[in-house]
C-alpha cells in the first residue's frame, strides 16, 4: 500500500514525520513523493489560524480525489475537524509516537529530502504566552534522553548528515525535567567527529545563558546563527503576549552575541496586529527591525487561537490594519536582510550545498546566509570554502553568489 506523508508546520512536525516514515515503512507501508498513492498522513500544525486553513484546503482535495486520510499532528479543535470531515482518521500524535516507541523504533535514521537533519531533542512548552496554543496541544516539558539523542546524531551524521539542527518546541527548556540543561547536551555533540556543524532552530531569550554562550563559544563546530523570537519591540505588548522579557534585555543579549561570536547572523519572529497594537508599538517593532539587523525576521499576523487569553482581549484590530502594517514590516525587513547581506561580500564561508537550481549550487553558510555556488563540479551534500562576490535577486529575495 502506498503512503505518502504531508508535513505542515516547524521543524518539530518535520521530524516526527521523519520518524512515521520510517515506522510506516516497517510496517510494510511504501512511502512515496508522487500523486500515486491509496493513503496519506497529515501531519497538522494549529499555530495559526491561516496554517489550520490550508490543511483543510488540502483535506477537501484529497477527499474529492477519494484518497484514504490519516491524520495526526497538533490539533487544536478535534471535534469540529471529526464533524466537518467524518471520513478521516485521526491519531492522536502522543499515543502514535507512543506506539512507535514500543515498536523499538527511538531514533531516526536519516531525513528525507534535506541535507541538514533536524532533530527533536525536547518536546513540550511550559510557558503560555497569552496568544500562543501550542502548550495545550503539546503539553508538557518531555525532554528525550540524552544517550538517545546522541546515538541518533552518531548515526545521521554517520549516513552524511554533516548539519544537525537541533530543535523543539521550546529548545531552551531541555533538560528542565531531567535535571540537565542544553549545555550538557552541546557538550557531548561538540565530540561526535562526524557531525561538522550543528546549529540550534530557534531559543527563546531567557534560555541564553552565560553557561551556554561558554558551551557554544567552544564548539568549533557550531554555526553562529541565532533564531530568537522577539515578537514585539514595544515592552507594553510584550507584557501584554506574557513574554518574561522587554526589549531593552533583547537588545543587550544580541549585542553580547554578536560580540562573543564575530560575524554571526540573527533572525527573528515578529507578530503584528496583537489586540491593542498602537501605531507607536508598531513602530517600536519596526525599530527593532532595524537596530538589530536581522538576516530574516518571520513576520507573521496576529491569530485568533481558541483556549489562549489574548483571545479573550477585546481591541482586535481591523484586518486591513494589519495588512498595512505587515506589507510596511516586510518592506524594512527586507531592506534590512539586503543590507546584512551585502556586508558578507568579500568574506570567506563554509557552505552545505543542498541542489542544484538557477544552474549553480545552492546551499547556506554557517551564518545561514543564502548562497549561490558557482561551479563545474558536482557539490551535492559537500562543505565548500568559497569566498562571497556579490548578490543575486533571486524570487525577490536577495541571496549572495560565490565561485568555488
Ligand atoms: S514559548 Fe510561548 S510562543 Fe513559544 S511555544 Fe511556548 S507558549 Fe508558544
Amino acid at each position: 500500500m502506498k503512503l505518502k506523508i504531508f508535513t505542515f508546520g516547524c521543524k518539530v512536525n518535520q521530524y516526527e514525520s521523519q520518524l512515521y516514515r520510517e515506522y510506516f515503512s516497517a510496517q510494510g507501508y511504501e512511502i512515496t513523493n508522487s500523486h500515486n498513492f491509496e493513503i496519506c498522513l497529515i501531519n497538522l500544525c494549529c499555530v495559526t489560524k491561516k496554517a489550520e486553513n490550508e490543511v483543510f484546503r488540502l483535506m477537501r482535495k484529497l477527499i474529492s480525489q477519494k484518497k484514504k486520510i490519516w491524520l495526526t499532528g497538533c490539533i487544536a479543535d478535534r471535534r469540529f475537524i471529526e464533524e466537518t470531515f467524518p471520513s478521516i482518521m485521526i491519531f492522536d500524535r502522543q499515543k502514535l509516537l507512543n506506539e512507535i516507541e514500543k515498536s523499538g523504533l527511538k531514533t531516526i535514521s536519516r531525513f528525507n529530502g534535506h541535507s541538514r537533519a533536524f532533530i527533536k531533542v525536547v518536546d513540550g512548552c511550559e510557558s503560555f504566552c497569552s496568544y500562543c496554543i501550542i502548550p495545550y496541544v503539546r503539553g508538557k516539558i518531555r525532554s528525550r534522553p540524552i544517550d538517545e539523542i546522541i546515538s541518533e546524531i552518531k548515526c545521521l551524521s554517520e549516513n552524511g548528515f554533516y548539519e544537525i539542527v537541533l530543535t523543539g518546541i521550546n529548545l531552551g527548556y531541555f533538560g528542565k525535567d531531567t535535571g540537565l540543561s542544553l549545555s550538557h547536551l552541546i557538550r557531548e555533540i561538540r565530540n561526535i567527529d562526524t557531525v561538522k556543524r550543528f546549529r540550534l532552530s530557534s531559543i527563546e531569550l531567557q534560555h541564553i545563558t552565560d553557561e551556554l554562550i561558554k558551551e557554544l563559544r567552544e564548539s568549533p563546530n557550531f554555526c553562529p546563527s541565532f533564531h530568537i523570537p522577539l515578537q514585539s519591540g514595544s515592552d507594553r505588548i510584550l507584557e501584554k503576549m506574557r513574554r518574561p522579557y522587554r526589549y531593552k534585555d533583547y537588545k543587550e543579549k544580541i549585542e553580547l552575541l554578536a560580540k562573543t561570536f564575530s560575524n554571526c547572523t540573527f533572525t527573528t519572529d515578529i507578530m503584528i496586529g496583537f489586540p491593542g497594537e498602537s501605531e507607536t508599538d508598531f513602530r517600536a517593532s519596526l525599530k527593532a527591525i532595524e537596530e538589530n539587523e536581522f538576516l530574516k525576521v518571520h513576520l507573521f499576523r496576529f491569530s485568533n487561537r481558541p483556549k489562549t487569553y489574548a483571545s479573550t482581549i477585546e481591541e482586535h484590530l481591523p484586518d486591513k490594519l494589519i495588512k498595512q502594517r505587515m506589507e510596511k514590516a516586510f518592506d524594512i525587513a527586507n531592506n534590512v536582510a539586503t543590507l546584512v547581506k551585502k556586508k558578507f561580500i568579500g568574506y570567506q564561508v563554509y557552505v552545505l550545498v543542498e541542489q542544484y537550481r538557477n544552474q549553480m549550487w545552492f546551499g547556506y553558510s554557517e551564518q545561514y546566509l543564502p548562497v549561490y555556488v558557482d561551479s563545474n563540479v558536482d557539490l551535492t551534500n559537500r562543505i565548500v570554502r568559497v569566498k562571497i562576490e556579490k548578490t543575486i535577486t533571486d524570487k525577490e529575495n536577495i541571496s549572495l553568489v560565490a565561485s568555488y
